[in-house]
């Protein structure tokens, strides 16, 4: 079976990992539009599903290299009084440029993936679109003009799919109403400091907060979390968000002051944060969505790359028995039915950890943001 994979990120490098273990998996083809050297993200937590999931899709790479353990949280106001500490299940804090070349690397394992970089898919080529039991895409157009068939078809390009847009034209995310400045800071002193820690400062007025992790060697991976309705960032440029972070994080604790000045703040990205209402289903035919483009969730769940690790793996073990590409529709349908409410799940909690990030501090201290 030949298999077409749209987009080269977390979901797409680990469909790709996950077709390996199923002999009648004969080749997969990754296209992803950004080209091998651009820059690759911050980072981000792999929580113990996650971490689950990269076990059964390679179980011979040591994922710890990639990160820095996570055991404790800790949630502080602003000026660094502590207002609750949590014990975690252990979760590793990556770099997702590091961690995506070890991705890439087990992907690309067993000879049977290749990647065609630089080119965006543009179209998806089906025998019929109003007919839903007869629905099978064929083939998907690039940029280029190129065009390529495939039997299996995974959309896996983030949140804001294209290849969603040409199985389910109506979804549409949601408007972004908090804003995230990620930043990685250079900071070995900051990060001894935090340890396994994982600390968030949040203002009791609500709606603006700071969280930091070390992700190792020295590096921390922070943000500035903030309601967009509130706090407007109108220049991105790096001088221009050094500056607004001075004066928005002004008098708070002293981790927060170290984070700013260790950060060059010309290699943060201004995150406009969106979710994805739930789909009506996960799957058409033989194509099938993961990740992002399935599922895009809020900040606060911390479960983005995690989901996408946990749809590969399940995606696999439904393909297992299937022989021919004639069978995969069911078990993609499986797929979606078993999916879904997890997603639905992780909608609203993300909604609801919003909520109580924008309202003013509780008594009952901030909410954890991470959802299991
Ligand atoms: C550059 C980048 C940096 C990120 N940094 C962080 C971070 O620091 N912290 C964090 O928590 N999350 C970050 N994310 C998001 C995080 O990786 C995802 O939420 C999560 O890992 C789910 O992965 P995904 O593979 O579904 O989506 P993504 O990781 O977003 O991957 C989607 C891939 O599809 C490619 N693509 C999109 N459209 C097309 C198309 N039409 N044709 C071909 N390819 C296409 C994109 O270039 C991208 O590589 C980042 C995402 C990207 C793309």
């Amino acid at each position: 079976m030949r298999s077409i994979i749209v987009g080269g990120g977390v979901a797409g490098c680990a469909m790709a990992t996950a077709l390996h273990a199923l002999p009648q998996s004969t080749a997969s083809t990754i296209i992803e539009r950004r080209l091998p050297d651009a820059p690759g993200g911050m980072g981000f937590l792999l929580m113990p599903n996650g971490l689950a999931a990269l076990r059964e899709l390679a179980p011979r790479t040591d994922w710890s290299d990639a990160g820095h353990w996570i055991e404790h949280a800790s949630l502080r106001a602003s000026d660094g009084q502590t207002l609750a500490e949590h014990l975690l299940e252990p979760a590793l804090c990556v770099s997702r440029t590091r961690f995506l070349a070890l991705l890439r690397d087990a992907a690309l394992a067993n000879g049977r993936t290749h990647f065609i970089h630089g080119s965006s898919v543009v179209h998806l080529e089906t025998t019929s679109r109003e007919h839903e039991a007869s629905f099978r895409a064929h083939s998907i157009v690039l940029d280029n003009g190129c065009s390529l068939d495939g039997e299996l078809f995974f959309g896996c390009d983030g949140a804001r799919s294209q290849f969603r847009a040409m199985l389910f034209s109506k979804a549409e995310l949601s408007d972004a109403a908090i804003h995230e400045i990620v930043s990685v800071a250079d900071a070995p002193a900051l990060a001894r400091e935090l340890g396994t820690t994982f600390r968030k400062y949040h203002d009791p007025r609500g709606g603006l907060a700071v969280g930091m992790l070390a992700e190792g060697d020295g590096r921390v991976v922070w943000f500035i979390q903030m309601d967009a309705s509130r706090h407007h960032v109108v220049d991105t440029s790096g001088p221009a968000l050094a500056a607004f972070a001075d004066a928005m994080l002004d008098g708070w604790a002293a981790d927060v002051v170290e984070a700013i000045a260790t950060t060059d703040f010309a290699t943060s990205h201004l995150w406009k944060t969106r979710d994805l209402p739930p789909l009506p289903a996960l799957h058409r035919g033989n194509a099938a969505l993961l990740g992002d483009a399935a599922h895009a969730c809020l900040p606060f769940t911390s479960q983005g790359a995690n989901s996408a690790l946990v749809d590969a793996v399940l995606l696999a073990r439904l393909l297992r028995d299937v022989r021919t590409a004639g069978g995969a529709p069911e078990a993609f349908a499986e797929y979606s039915r078993l999916r879904r409410p997890n997603h639905r799940r992780l909608f609203l909690e993300g909604r609801r950890l919003r909520a109580a990030f924008l309202a003013p501090a509780a008594s009952s201290g901030p909410a954890l943001p991470l959802v299991a």
